[in-house]
């Protein structure tokens, strides 16, 4: 078995890659996390991607995850008549007419008016405020609303096509963050049981709380991430994390949000805070851009890559790229062979890091997993075994950034999957064993087997008391 990256990578599914052929070869060049984006999937098609990937990622005996994506309250342009884009020209007036179904057109006599697929723009929106369309290449801004219509001016022209996303960088939109697609589609996915749930423009808490609530209703453990995109997202940063199960950096809608300059900061803070808690965090969006149309990316992407890694995310993901553009297996070879390039050069600087985001240990498993990360640094180790559940010990020993790859054995599929977004761990199944004893000596043998170690080597092992479910208090150093 070829040792694997400590960096996860995260590929949307889409036209250019939604087949066996492309799943597997995708699977091969290093995916490990797999999103479907709700935005643009139908319910069958959701189903039949989850059960291609299942199925693809077994015959690869690998742990891949599915990451389904919710739209949450994303502002569209509606129908335009004919599917005919219009063209925006700098200073003209444009009608927003927010009755639902409205369908937008450039009439004879020069008038525009154009659809909004949300009835509370009218609401949100004040005279004088900035409206960003079509990922902030268009720019209006509001003269006045009345009743349902908000009249505005082009400041930056360009061509408009239907369905382009509206942001509203000023105004804080008062939708509810899960529309009824948003409930529709997580039912649908929850029960083809993915294995995270991506939550769009969380502004509070209380946003992740609801959507949490929704999902124990059915009964499900899936992990909830926040995507970080909103302003008030990241004024309320600390509380977000401390209720979801981990971040994305948003950055797509961060930057016409927020603006471009905002996007670095708020990365570097948002991948600090997220390592604290011992939480993955995935860093989005035009990571390799230019490789939608181009067969190589260019050096700032490449750099940008390499520099989420400095930083320390979890994992790095590719929309366009991989779901439409004409080079989905290669961008994900070459962000692979990033990945590995920076790994070995800030690998010595990994310990700093640890160091860095250490607070006192305040149980026995973090006293244990930090003991083995400590022991793998001092005493020359192949690896590290830790012995999982529910692979919460494993989450914890990631965050502790060890210089080694961390194997978690685990009987569960499902937490199998959940660990393929963790940082450095690489989940293997175990049959389920009675005693500490029958879990190593079948540990051992898969480690022999797949040769990840030989003779004589050096590991590390970490497990818990049989007895006390969850408590991991066990470290060993031994030779193989
Ligand atoms: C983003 O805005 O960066 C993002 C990941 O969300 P989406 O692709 O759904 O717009």
């Amino acid at each position: 078995m070829a040792w694997h990256n400590r960096t996860k990578i995260v590929a949307t599914l889409g036209p250019a890659s939604n087949t066996d052929a492309m799943v597997q070869q995708l699977i091969t060049a290093g995916v490990d996390v797999f999103r479907i984006n709700c935005a643009h999937a139908d319910h069958a098609a959701i189903a039949d991607t989850v059960r291609r990937v299942r199925r693809i990622a077994r015959e690869h005996r690998r742990a891949v995850g599915i990451l389904a994506d919710l739209q949450g309250p994303k502002i569209r342009v509606g129908r335009l008549r004919n599917a005919e884009p219009i063209y925006l020209k700098r200073g003209v007036d444009v009608v927003i007419d927010c009755t639902p179904g409205f369908v937008g057109e450039a009439h004879k006599d020069g008038s525009i008016c154009i659809g909004s697929g949300y009835r509370g723009l009218a609401r949100d929106v004040r005279a004088g405020e900035r409206m960003l369309l079509d990922d902030g290449n268009l720019e209006l801004r509001a003269t006045s609303v009345e009743g349902e219509r908000i009249h505005a001016r082009v400041v930056h022209g360009g061509m408009l096509h239907q369905f382009k996303g509206i942001n509203l960088p000023g105004s804080e939109v008062s939708a509810s963050c899960l529309s009824t697609k948003d409930l529709r589609d997580l039912r649908c996915v929850l029960a083809n049981e993915v294995d995270f749930v991506a939550l769009s423009f969380v502004r509070t808490a209380d946003d992740v709380v609801q959507l949490r609530r929704h999902v124990r209703r059915q009964r499900s453990d899936v992990q909830i991430i926040a995507k970080i995109e909103r302003p008030e997202a990241v004024r309320n940063i600390v509380s977000i994390l401390a209720v979801s199960d981990g971040l994305m950096v948003a950055r797509g809608d961060m930057g016409v949000e927020m603006g471009p300059e905002a996007v670095p900061p708020v990365q570097k803070r948002l991948i600090e805070l997220a390592n604290r808690a011992r939480k993955p965090v995935i860093t989005a969006t035009q990571m390799l851009e230019s490789m939608v149309l181009n067969p190589r990316p260019t050096r700032a992407e490449a750099s940008d890559v390499a520099n989420a890694i400095y930083d320390g995310t979890s994992a790095v993901m590719l929309s366009g790229e991989t779901a439409s553009g004409r080079h989905p297996v290669r961008s994900v070879r070459i962000m692979e062979k990033i990945i590995r390039t920076a790994e070995r050069d800030v690998y010595a600087r990994m310990g700093d890091r640890r160091r860095r985001a250490s607070t006192a240990a305040a149980t026995v498993t973090e006293a244990t997993v930090r003991a083995a990360a400590y022991a793998a640094y001092e005493a020359d180790v192949r690896l590290i075994s830790v012995y999982t559940e529910t692979g919460t010990t494993a989450r914890m020993l990631a965050g502790e950034r060890p210089p080694t790859h961390v194997i978690a054995f685990t009987p569960s599929q499902r937490t199998m999957q959940k660990l393929a977004l963790i940082w450095g761990i690489v989940p293997l199944k175990i049959q389920p064993g009675r005693t500490s004893h029958e879990l190593t000596l079948d540990g051992d043998r898969i480690l022999r087997e797949r040769g990840l170690v030989k003779r004589g080597d050096r590991i590390v092992q970490i497990a818990g008391t049989i007895r006390q479910s969850g408590l991991t208090n066990t470290m060993t150093i031994r030779e193989m």
